[in-house]
């Protein structure tokens, strides 16, 4: 059993070695990530994690109390009364918000918009973070987010970047919108997740970024089963060494 991890204790904890692997998965918003965390889970049998969901259901919780997000004290207030359970289903993950399934409304347009907000926040992301590593401890993870190959998981095991040029990206995302996105036209989806990426990418607590080690999988011109592929075949290269 491991310990619980204290400050930036895990980057040098790398000497326990875990049964099973950490898979962490990086990138920008609609570039896939969560196709690709789903599949890799179900192909080697892991659990799959959407740490994106985490942040929305607290942002979620901070509309409902009509909390400013700017706020941090008040969001970390909020925070410390919240009890956040992802459950990995075969596609991602159920969302359960103090008990509540709130795996469809954290979809909303409100509440992806109010996340990005919430997460720029270095103390909420700081309880945010030991909740995640409390959840990958024991390995046979795939965690999809941001910052999982850089502070939540820094001795991930495998870790991949995905990314995808801004336009690719929105159009996948408009292409997939659903019901709910009827009435917004595509620039305004590639305008969104321009703005989410900018805030994501300039913020000064842990910023997305690669990881010196991640391997950069730039799916622009790519095909969804040449990624799923060339990452099955990163893990699977992976597992070989372990044994070996
Ligand atoms: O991945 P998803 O779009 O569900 O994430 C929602 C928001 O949460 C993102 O826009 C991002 O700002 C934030 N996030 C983060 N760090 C993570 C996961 C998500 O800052 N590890």
């Amino acid at each position: 059993m491991r310990g619980t991890f204290a400050g930036n204790e895990v980057g040098a904890g790398a000497a326990v070695r875990r049964e099973r692997p950490v898979i962490a998965i990086d990138g920008p918003a609609g570039a896939g990530k969560s196709t690709l965390a789903a599949h890799l889970a179900r192909h080697f049998g892991f659990l799959n994690l959407e740490t994106g969901a985490m942040y929305r259901a607290l942002a979620l919780k901070a509309i409902d109390h009509d909390l400013d997000f700017e706020d941090e004290a008040a969001l970390l207030e909020l925070a410390g009364e919240t009890r956040i359970v992802l459950k990995p289903q075969m596609e991602g993950n159920l969302v359960l918000l103090d008990g509540v399934d709130v795996s469809r409304r954290v979809r909303d347009g409100d509440v992806t918009a109010a996340a990005s907000r919430v997460s720029v926040h270095p103390r909420l992301r700081q309880w945010m973070v030991e909740q995640q590593r409390a959840l990958g401890a024991d390995g046979g993870v795939v965690m999809e987010g941001r910052d999982i190959g850089t502070v939540v998981f820094p001795d991930a095991e495998v870790k991949i970047f995905l990314d995808a040029a801004p336009e690719v990206r929105g159009n996948r995302r408009y292409r997939q919108g659903g019901p709910a996105q009827v009435a917004v036209s595509e620039e305004a989806v590639i305008r969104e997740l321009k703005e989410r990426d900018a805030r994501d990418r300039n913020r000064a607590e842990s910023p997305l970024r690669p990881a010196e080690d991640a391997v950069i999988l730039d799916s622009t011109a790519m095909g969804l089963d040449e990624v799923l592929a060339a990452a099955e075949e990163i893990v699977r290269t992976h597992l070989a060494e372990r044994k070996g």
